[in-house]
Parts: C-alpha cells; structure tokens; sequence
C-alpha cells in the first residue's frame, strides 16, 4: 500500500494535518518535522507521494526537495511564499506543483490532490496521437501524474484499444490522425458511452481555434490548446477526473442504499424493466430471487439498531460478492433482491444453495461480539406477463419458505 510523506515543521500545521490526514486521506502517512527525519522515512519505507515544507530548521533553503526529488518521490510543495522566479524554478526541478499554505484550505487541496493522485495510479488513460513528439510529451506528463498510460496513433486503434482495455478512464485524443480523426473518435465512441461516465480531451492546435468548439460539440468533455504550459494540462486533466467522479458519487447518492450500499429499490426497477423487455425480446429466461432475513426484528429487540444494521452490511456484501455482475439491489428494511439473466436456473440454485449456506455458516460482527442469522429465499424464473407478476410469484414462494420453517429456498411452482 503506497504510503504518503509529510514534511512539515510547525506544530500547529502537524496537528491540522494530522487531523486532516486521518480523517480524508485513502492512504497511511508519516509526519517529519525535520529534513534529518525525512531522510529516515525515506530510507524505511515507500512514499508515492511527499507534501514538503520549503522552510525546515535543519533545511531553511528547500533543500529538503532534493532530497525527496533523488529517492523518486512525486514531491508538491507548501509554501508561505513564492515569487515568479522561485515557482519556475521548483518547477524545473521536477516538483509537481505547488500550494500556497496559507490557511486549513491549503491542506484540505492538498490532501485532496494526494487522493487524485492515489486514484491515478489505478487509472488508465488511453492517448490518440499520430505525432510520436507529441505523443512521448504527453505521455511523460501523465506519467508524472502517476497515470498509466496506453498510446495508440489513431481513431482506429484507440476503439481497438478501449475495447481490449474496458478499464481505460480517460481518453485524450487529438484531432488529425490518419484513418479516423479525432471527432470521429469522439463521436462513435459516444453512441454508447456518455460525457457523465466517460471523460474525453480533445487537444486542437492554436493554429485552429474552431477547432476546440466541434471538439465540445461532439461530445469532448474539455480540450486543450497546443501547445500548453504542465500547470493547465494538470488542471484540466484533474478537474475533468474530478467532474466525472462527482456526477458518480451523485448518481451512486441516488441509486445506492445509504447503509449497504447496493441499488436501492428505484434503481432496481428502473434497470429491471430493462432486463424484463430485452428477455421478453430475445425468449430468454429470467430469475428473480426475493430474500428475507429470518426473525431479524428479534435481532434488533435483543442487540440493538447497530447490531442489526451490521447485519444487513455485512449480509449485503456476501450477497453482492456471490452475484458480481446481475442486479442486486436492497428491496425493502431486511429484505433484498437479485435477478439474474442468461443463466440457467440449475446454475443459479446452487449459487442461492451457496448463498444460504455461507449466510447459515458465518459469524456476524457485531458492537458486542458475534452472531448467526438465516434467510429464506423466494424465487421465480419463467415468462410470466409482467415484472410485477413475476416479482409477486417471487414474494408467494418466500412466503412459503417464512411458512415452512425458514432458512431455505423455494422455487415457484410454475
Ligand atoms: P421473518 O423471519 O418473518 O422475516 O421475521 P422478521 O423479524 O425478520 O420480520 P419483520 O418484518 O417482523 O421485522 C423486520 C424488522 O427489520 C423490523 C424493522 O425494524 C427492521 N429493520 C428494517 N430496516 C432496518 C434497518 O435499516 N436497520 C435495522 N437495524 N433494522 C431494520
Ligand atoms: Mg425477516
Ligand atoms: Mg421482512
């Protein structure tokens, strides 16, 4: 787990940061005061990235950044003070940016960047440009922004690229390329996926200045004029990454349950519609199962609200960890739902089977210790005339499971 390194001397900055770190920052952090320290973090562990004070009582000139810039350390600066001659040349020296400490805010962009920078170690970025020039500057720009980065030379090659590699995040694109150019790109790879989700930098050269409006037009989330100085293709890159990963977190703000994280009963029915009218197209069959958990209220009578709200966590993630990839979603207070499609129903009765068993067999974690529940399942999965119908048959059959003693399936009788 990569580690991040802050270098800073005044106690009241340590205890902001602290606070600040522990609270927001995705990642584990060392606090040195001194260059000296610094040095012995340095030599003990791995930092992906360092925070660096310029002024530290045994470094007073920023002499700390070459010691963080030789171990390979992506370093960003904090400083009291900076002139137009000292920010060129911390830039020059490699320092990735540079912070103003001025006051909290100071920290809170600071910790903020550090977790951008964490996500795009994960992240890969797709880079379309026919110039190998170009292409290597780029490309080197991103690195420093710790991306991984693929490149490919044209519009051709880059859809070949996104579909070998559905993990790319980002694609930057330029506009003239042999074979497909860049708004071409833009526009098919836009018929199947939206500004929302997936964010596309157009780069236009100056010598154009139509050329960035059709970049927008066609569906670019912003460009880029060429050439440009690191600090702006920083910043648009960061701040379309962060435009993206907002509309994410309020489209999950609206589709998830708040407490367990799945999709919450709205979004089921708006995607199970979906999945209904496509089998409903293709003859294909469905599987819907309904699961309750068994005498969960005495749960709550004998433990508490917490309890019972550890639970259905860590109940949730086992159910969504057995069916990656199907429509699993919090139907109701202890109630839940999946629906399954093109699998045959033999398959998906042991994965229910497991289900149950894996529920029966675990301990539970609660405030006070451990603890066992069950569920019971109802499952429906041939065509009847409508999902409500079908979901109701689901419903019938868990009945009949609650009747029958609980802890086991039952299947629709057809
Ligand atoms: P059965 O086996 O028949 O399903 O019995 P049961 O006790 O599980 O079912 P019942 O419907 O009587 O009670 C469900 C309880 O679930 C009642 C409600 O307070 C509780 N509940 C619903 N939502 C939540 C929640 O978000 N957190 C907690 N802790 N409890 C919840
Ligand atoms: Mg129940
Ligand atoms: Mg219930």
């Amino acid at each position: 787990m990569p580690k991040l390194l802050i270098i800073e001397d005044s106690p009241l900055m340590q205890k902001v940061i602290k606070h600040l770190a522990t609270s927001e920052l995705s990642c584990k952090f060392d606090l040195a005061s001194t260059m000296a320290e610094a040095q012995e973090f340095i030599a003990k562990s791995d930092y992906f990235l360092a925070l660096a004070d310029l002024h530290l009582p045994d470094a007073p000139n920023g002499e700390v950044i070459d010691v963080v810039l030789e171990a390979g350390i992506t370093t960003i600066v904090l400083t009291a003070s900076l002139d137009d001659r000292k920010r060129k040349a911390m830039l020059d020296r490699g320092v990735l940016d540079y912070i103003y400490k001025e006051n909290r805010d100071s920290y809170i962009s600071a910790i903020k960047l550090a977790n951008q920078l964490l996500h795009n170690k994960k992240t890969i970025v797709l880079l379309a440009d026919d110039s190998h020039t170009l292409r290597t500057h780029i490309c080197k720009q991103l690195q420093r922004l710790l991306f991984n980065v693929i490149e490919v030379e044209n519009g051709i090659e880059a859809l070949v690229a996104l579909k070998q590699h559905p993990q790319i995040e980002l694609l930057i694109t330029d506009f003239n390329m042999p074979k497909m150019n860049g708004i071409q790109l833009i526009r098919k790879i836009r018929q199947t996926r939206s500004r929302d989700t997936f964010p596309i930098i157009g780069l236009s050269s100056s010598s154009d200045p139509t050329l960035s409006a059709q970049f927008i037009k066609y569906g670019a989330n912003d460009f880029l004029i060429t050439p440009f100085i690191h600090e702006e293709f920083q910043w648009r890159i960061l701040r379309t990454m962060e435009q993206i990963s907002l509309f994410k977190k309020i489209t999950d703000t609206a589709n998830k349950d708040y407490l367990t994280k799945l999709y919450n009963r709205r979004y089921f029915y708006t995607q199970s519609r979906k999945l209904f009218k496509k089998a409903l197209a293709d003859d294909s069959e469905l599987v819907i199962a309904l699961i309750d958990i068994d005498f969960f209220k005495k749960i709550n009578d004998s433990y508490g609200h917490d309890s019972g709200d550890a639970v259905l966590v860590e109940l949730a993630a086992i159910l969504q960890n057995i069916f990656q990839g199907f429509i699993v979603a919090r139907f109701g207070g202890e109630e839940f739902i999946v629906i399954i499609d093109n699998v045959a129903i033999e398959l998906c009765a042991k994965y229910f089977e497991q289900f149950r068993e894996k529920i029966e067999e675990n301990c539970f974690i609660i405030p006070d210790g451990e603890l066992s529940v069950t569920v019971s399942l109802g499952v429906a999965w041939h065509k009847p005339g409508s999902l409500q119908c079908f979901i109701n048959k689901a419903d019938v059959a868990l009945y009949q499971a609650k009747d029958s003693g609980r802890n086991r399936i039952v299947y629709d009788a057809q």
